[in-house]
């Protein structure tokens, strides 16, 4: 069988314009969490539904994770941006509010955490509505950004999430810097602020007989944690985080975040920014190249 090959890359979007940050900072760093809870499990065996154990990975972050991640976030006073699938707001109202609450930043994260698949547009709309539906109605918000329940998007459905008031995607792993998307259709999508996968907690702490992955200790990932760093501050980049509080909101990983994150604070050149932030900057440093 032959297979067909596309003859235009995947990703149509000009290269990441150069631009100050604020306050003359050197870099940007973006802390995101996904607040996953027990849809992380739900979503790849419906058998799960009433498997207690599998789903109580899920359930720490109702118990312990998020409430852990918030009290730290307080008590340095940084602003964060949690991605909340709609189901979640709707089965963990109490928990979200409380996020709502600390003046934290909620953006869009799917209904079911099902991952987007150009195959299912009709579906994946849906999900886009049915969230926004529920963080209006349960906590009072319109989110601007939206990333990727595990990680996949399509052109057809940025198009559409920029339709629906969506300034922002985190969710591509092509660039250190932010940028504009370029849909098929010659007109333009939402922002990029690109993750670093290297920041993705679950591939270092989050291990399960079904998925067993390797389990990391501290040191191992702050030492790719602050060279992914250095190498970003040298560059002048975006480091975005992709935290699930089922993972660093464990006991000795929230000291990895601590750590890391008190190191980048040290340098004092560097800003500490929520997706809705470096979006709204991004856009005015668009406006004022348009003149
Ligand atoms: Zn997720």
């Amino acid at each position: 069988m032959t297979v067909e090959y596309p003859t235009r890359p995947g990703n149509l979007a000009d290269p990441a314009p150069e631009f100050p940050w604020p306050s003359g900072a050197r870099c940007a760093v973006f802390p995101g969490f996904d607040v996953d809870a027990e849809s992380a499990w739900l979503e790849y065996a419906p058998g799960n539904t009433d498997r207690m154990v599998t789903l109580s990975f899920g359930g720490y972050e109702v118990r312990a994770g998020v409430p852990k991640i918030l009290e730290y976030l307080r008590a340095v006073e940084i602003k964060a941006t949690f991605f909340i699938p709609g189901w979640v707001v709707d089965t963990h109202p109490k928990m979200c509010e409380a996020i709502v609450k600390d003046g934290h930043e909620v953006g869009h994260h799917g209904y079911t955490h099902k991952r987007p698949e150009p195959a299912d547009f009709a579906a994946d709309k849906e999900e886009i509505d049915r969230a926004l539906d529920t963080l209006k109605r349960v906590l009072g918000v319109v989110p601007v950004g939206y990333r990727a329940p595990s990680g996949e998007n399509y052109s057809e459905l940025l198009g559409y999430l920029r339709d629906r008031g969506i300034l922002y995607s985190s969710s591509f792993r092509d660039d250190i810097r932010p940028y504009r998307h370029k849909l098929r259709d010659g007109s333009k999508g939402p922002i990029e602020l690109p993750i670093n996968l290297s920041f993705d907690d679950w591939l270092y702490g989050l291990s399960q007989r079904f998925s067993p992955r390797p389990m990391f200790p501290k040191e191992h990932v702050l030492s790719i944690w602050n060279g992914e760093f250095d190498q970003t501050r040298e560059w002048g980049g975006l480091v975005t985080m992709v935290m699930h509080p089922q993972v660093t909101g464990r006991p000795m990983r929230m000291g990895i975040m601590r750590d890391f994150l008190a190191r980048v604070r040290s340098f004092g050149d560097v800003w500490i920014a929520t997706g809705r932030e470096l979006a709204e900057h991004y856009i005015a440093h668009e406006k004022a190249a348009a003149g």
